[in-house]
Order: C-alpha cells, then structure tokens, then sequence
C-alpha cells in the first residue's frame, strides 16, 4: 500500500504536512510493507529461479580455502553435515556466524539511551484515517510515527529516550497508549491491538563490518552493517546492497568477471552504510526531540514544511534515489549515480529509459546521431563474455539535463552510471579491466 502524505506536529500543534510522492520513476511511493510479506515474495522469486529455503538449518561454521567455501550445517532433525560451494555469503543477521568466524570485525558501538517501541493498533482518536497518509508526532523525549497498515489500522512506533534499560519484552497496551496520548496531545485515545497481536521493543547498535569479503566469504544485510531503523532505512539499504552483490556475484561464477568485481561490493557498500547511518544520526522527524529541537520546529517548522526545498530533501532520503556509488573503482570519469529514469523514444516507440535496460546485462547507451564508428563498436561491445545491448534513446525535449552528455553512457545491471565519455577507447579500456575476453 502506498504512502503519499505525512503531517507533522510538534507538541501538540501541527506544523505542516507534505506529499513523500517523487518524480522521475516509475515507483514514486514509500510503500507500506510487512516484513513477513516481503520475505513471502523474495521466497516465491527463489523458488521461481530454481532455488530453495532450507528452513530451521543452521550455519555453524564456516572457512573459506582457495577455490571454495565450506559451511558446517546442522538439519531439523540433528545431523551435522558440510556443504562446499564456490562463494558464501553470510546473510544471517547481526550476530552473523560467518562474520565471528571469519575474525571481521564489527565496528561501532551501542547506540545510548534510545530505544523503540512498536504496537500494531486500530485507534480511536481525534485524527481521521487516510490509507495513505502517515502522521508524526514530536514531543520532548519522544518521536511517534503513526503509519497505515496493510492488515488495516495503524503501525505506532515511537522512538523515545530509554527510561530504564533494564526493561525488557514488548510494551503492554497502556504503555503505548499513555505514549501516544502523550505525544499526540490526545488524552482520550484508546487502542485496540490487531488481530493476531504485534508488538515490540528494540534497542539499536551502530554498527558496520570491517571488511564485507574474506576470500570466498561476503556479508550482506544485518550481518555486514547495522543501526537504529530511523528513516525506514535497515532492510531497505540491506536489499540495495544484495542487489548489488547478486550480478556481481553470478558474473565472477560465469568467468565473466574478475575476482576484483566483488571487492567493489565491499566499498560500495561499506561507504553507503556509512552514509545512511551519519544522515539517520541527524533525522529530525523520527529522533526524540531535545527541547531545542522543539522549539525550532514550531518556530521554523511550518515555513520549512511549506518549502519545496525541504520537500524535496527529505523525499530524496527517504527514496534512496540519490545514492550513488561516485567514489568506488567501477566508476570512472565523475561516473557513479543511479540512471535517471525519463521517457524516451525509441525505434517509434515510448518507453520509460529504464525498460531498456536488463539487470541481466549491462546496457551502453549510444546518443542518436554522436559520430561513431559502428563497426569499431560492435567490435567493442561483443569481444567480451560479459553481454552489453547498445540502444539509441530519443530523449524528448528539455529532458536532456536529466542524462550525462557524451556520445556513450555505460550503465551497469542495477541500473548505475559506470562510465561516460565521447572516445571509443575509453569505453574499450574499462571493458578491458573488468570484462573477460570471449573465450
Ligand atoms: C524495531 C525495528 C524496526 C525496523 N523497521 C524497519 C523499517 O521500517 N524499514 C526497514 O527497511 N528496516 C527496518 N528495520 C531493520 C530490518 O528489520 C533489518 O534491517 C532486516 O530485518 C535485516 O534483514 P536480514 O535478513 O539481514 O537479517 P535478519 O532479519 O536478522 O534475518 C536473519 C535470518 O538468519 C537466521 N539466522 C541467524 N543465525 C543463523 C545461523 N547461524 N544459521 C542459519 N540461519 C541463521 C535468523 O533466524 C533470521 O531468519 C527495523 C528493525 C527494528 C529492530
């Protein structure tokens, strides 16, 4: 379900209210989903490739040797085997067996004096219920975010100082409504818990791993980086980096690509974990406001709502849309941003440029009428075992600001700029550095 809206307020009085829709993609809304639904999905698409999930089987070892990686299990019913395999990635979340195994450090510290408590609830309450409309209440010591569910009624979670951290177990039904009626100025709020029941209470770590490879082991997910879920931004960054990893991974297991390919998972990662976790540090819509913070924004908060700049900025984080991997080794010449996404015309048709590319292959983008010489092209684009499509899109008028402006943009399978440049040997030597030839 969709998300297009949210209202602030702050103590009470509200401070303004934004849409959280961005332009220039074909998915221009948050989404609101549970995590059992997204872990059904992924499942179906496994099964739908040919993999399976061996449910309740256990990693309890792990060493990698030169040419593969082995991984101790032990099944449902007790028996403990060995499984080899050319690469594996530990993606079993933040007390990862893979990592302690490997000796990888885990680099941060536990986050102080936060905490978050969460109650899935229908309300009875003095704001009306949009479908698509989320609200945040902040008060001092407390930040409550209330989001419409799929299931129906709301998701309340607030992040609030830690009044005792000895406290532990999922709130009960009267300390979150004495939260929310506090933070929503609203004393006679009453909430009746979803059916089946769900609540919880975390505490958070900021936490990121030294390195993401050691030899023919990866960390993806929780186990590679970790941080208080502000911004929606722990599983949302851990898919971004699997999407990164999985080509990377299949293109070095087909011999297209050379080992290094994977190091630059590591950095990339590494560097946008470091990012998201700096810019949650400072979010001031979900953190628990200080006193300061409070009077800030009901003396500035409703001109700053009311500016598109600030729109703007905070739908930008939110979408992740801006990440962009600028300082790793695969983007070369300023390369590095997330392809923008504009109408294009191509062969009489329109399309959306990113229905052109394939998270297959990696797609060289040609600008129509650049003076090239064909045949040296083609010779470029298939001397190698890695498959490149060249496709010419008309962009419409006006839109060209939105594309790098040379002859050839080379983008990569999950959609980010790898190269762009006017000269035939430029692109000849990335190919050279990190596709194999065609045997
Ligand atoms: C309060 C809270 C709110 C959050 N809200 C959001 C949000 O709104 N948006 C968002 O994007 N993220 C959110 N997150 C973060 C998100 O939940 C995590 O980032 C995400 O679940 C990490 O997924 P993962 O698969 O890497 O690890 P996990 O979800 O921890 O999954 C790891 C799996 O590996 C299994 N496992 C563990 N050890 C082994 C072993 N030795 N062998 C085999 N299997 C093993 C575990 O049983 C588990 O099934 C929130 C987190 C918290 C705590």
């Amino acid at each position: 379900m969709s998300l297009r809206r949210v209202e602030v307020f702050a103590e009470g009085r509200r401070v303004g209210g934004m849409g959280v829709g961005c332009g220039g993609t074909a998915f221009p809304y948050p989404l609101s989903i549970e995590q059992d639904a997204v872990e059904r999905l992924l499942g179906e698409r496994l099964a739908a490739v040919g993999g399976e999930v061996r449910w309740s089987t256990e990693a309890l070892a792990v060493r990698t040797r030169d040419e593969r990686a082995e991984v101790d299990l032990r099944h449902p019913d007790g028996r403990v085997s060995t499984v080899r395999c050319a690469w594996a990635v530990g993606c079993e979340g933040a007390h990862s067996v893979v990592r302690k195994q490997l000796g990888i450090a885990f680099e941060g510290e536990r986050r102080p004096d936060l905490q978050c408590v969460q109650l899935n609830a229908e309300a009875d309450w003095k704001h009306p219920y949009h479908r698509d409309r989320s609200y945040f209440f902040l008060e001092r010591g407390a930040s409550l975010g209330v989001s419409p569910r799929p299931g129906g009624g709301y998701r309340f979670f607030c992040f609030t100082t830690d009044p005792d951290p000895a406290l532990d177990g999922p709130p009960g039904l009267e300390e979150m409504r004495e939260l929310v009626a506090r933070a929503a100025h609203d004393p006679g709020v009453r909430l009746v818990p979803t059916d089946p029941p769900w609540a919880n209470r975390a505490r958070f770590q900021d936490r990121v791993a030294a390195s993401l490879r050691s030899g023919r082991a990866l960390l993806a997910g929780d186990s590679a980086h970790l941080w208080a879920p502000i911004g929606g931004h722990g599983l949302n960054t851990g898919l971004r980096g699997a999407h990164n990893l999985a080509w990377k991974l299949a293109a070095v297991l087909r011999g297209r690509a050379p080992q290094e390919l994977l190091d630059t998972y590591d950095t990339e990662q590494r560097l946008t974990a470091h990012k998201v976790m700096r810019e949650m540090r400072h979010n001031v819509l979900e953190l628990p406001p200080t006193a300061l913070t409070l009077r800030g924004m009901r003396l500035a908060g409703p001109r700053l709502m009311g500016s598109e700049r600030f729109a703007e900025r905070i739908r930008t984080m939110l979408s992740d849309l801006a990440m962009h991997h600028r300082e790793s080794a695969l983007s070369e010449g300023g390369a590095g941003d997330r392809l923008a996404d504009p109408p294009v015309m191509v062969a009489g048709r329109r399309r959306r440029l990113h229905e052109l590319l394939s998270y297959g292959r990696w797609t060289l983008l040609a600008a129509p009428g650049a003076p090239l010489d064909e045949d040296r092209l083609r010779a470029v684009t298939e001397r190698h075992a890695t498959p490149v499509a060249v496709v010419r899109p008309r962009l419409d008028p006006g839109m060209e600001r939105r594309l790098p402006s040379a002859a050839l943009v080379l983008v990569r399978p999950d959609r980010h700029i790898a190269l762009s440049t006017d000269r035939l040997e430029e692109l000849e030597a990335y190919m050279r550095r990190w596709f194999v030839l065609d045997s």
